[in-house]
């Protein structure tokens, strides 16, 4: 066994703390990672809370994990010690059914094993994600971070890059669109970056003017401020594609309203309580209601690949595995520009 240290946690209400624990020998296809970032997403801290659940403790979180070659098993040909790879939301899926064979892993009919809070495919293997200093991986989960990313801001790609990349390719975001992203948090600041890249008009919708400098520099082409209810009148109709990344309970309707006829309004931001949803401008505008988890291996290699020739990286900060509780009270607050990333190499 390969030993590990990280942080993790080990009840609901109390913070993380350090924690040693082991990491299976590679086998003939895994690649030994050793991680040198890794983001902070909502999902972790909705996890360890059991705000999504009843999570089995201690939890290791991350899934947004950024590091080199270590080692790997006999048999690995995609990848060789030195390289710089990456590990997103899930780390197995059954390789067999329809989806996986498809290409869509995300979707996998059996489940996918998640990178923690989650068990390996043999079903009792308990998983570890990337608030560590090594994680092991088969390779065909892994992915190849391009030499023009840097590491730290790499990591924040596998989750919030991927989770707003794959719903704006399949709603095929691009010239002549208009796309609104609601919300300017690690999810929204993505999709701003990526859907403008992709050459589509893009407006954000955030609650006050705070965050309008910000939109406008990471390439919005508008900004809404919602506090001022008329802005919903004005814009009516007007959109081809909205992305709620806002884990809020909000009016619906109202961002209904504002949808083109058969455009289509994606949920990737998850509240804690279910929403309560008047149909009405649905029905009025045969208008889609939707959702989108993450990316399959092979369309996160593509964001990767596309960031990486686009120039977009996401805006981080860097703090170290001690900081992590004080961090998770500051996302919780929305206050952080834009994604957290912890320095592995401290911990
Ligand atoms: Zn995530
Ligand atoms: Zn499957």
């Amino acid at each position: 066994m390969i030993k590990a240290k990280g942080i993790a946690a080990f009840s609901a209400t109390t913070p993380l703390a350090p924690y040693s624990f082991e990491r299976r020998d590679p086998k003939e296809h895994d690649v030994v990672i050793d991680i040198k970032f890794c983001g902070i997403c909502h999902s972790d801290i909705h996890t360890v809370r059991s705000e999504w659940g009843n999570p089995l403790y201690p939890i290791v979180p991350g899934h947004e994990i950024a590091g080199v070659v270590r080692s790997i098993g006999s048999k690995v040909t995609k990848y060789k010690v030195g390289d710089s790879v990456g590990v997103g939301c899930f780390v197995d899926s059954c390789r067999s059914c329809q989806h996986c064979k498809d290409d869509l892993e995300q979707y996998c009919l059996q489940g996918f094993s998640g990178t923690y809070d989650s068990v390996e495919q043999d079903k009792k293997t308990q998983t570890q994600g990337g608030y560590s200093n090594v994680i092991v991986v088969d390779e065909n989960y892994v992915l190849r971070i391009p030499a023009s990313l840097q590491l730290d801001k790499a990591a924040p790609l596998l989750c919030a890059g991927i989770t707003l990349y794959s719903p704006l390719m399949h709603w095929k975001a691009g010239p002549g669109k208009k796309v609104g992203i609601m919300g300017l948090g690690g999810l929204g600041h993505m999709g701003v970056k990526i859907a403008r890249a992709l050459g589509a008009e893009v407006t954000v919708f955030s609650h006050s003017d705070k965050k309008k400098d910000d939109a406008l520099k990471m390439g919005a082409h508008h900004f809404v401020a919602t506090q001022d209810r008329s802005v919903f009148k004005k814009l009516a109709g007007s959109f081809d594609l909205l992305i709620n990344t806002i884990s809020a309970d909000i009016n619906m309707a109202d961002y209904f309203n504002l949808l083109k006829l058969d455009a289509t309004l994606v949920v990737v931001g998850i509240p804690d309580k279910p929403l309560s949803i008047h149909p009405f401008p649905l029905v009025m505008k045969r208008r889609n209601y939707s959702g989108s988890l993450i990316g399959s291996i092979k369309e996160t290699q593509e964001m990767l690949d596309f960031c990486a020739q686009h120039n977009i990286t996401p805006d981080i900060e860097l703090v170290t595995p001690s900081q992590v509780n004080e961090a998770y009270e500051r996302v919780t607050k929305s206050d952080v520009r834009y994604r957290f990333v912890i320095d592995m190499a401290k911990v």
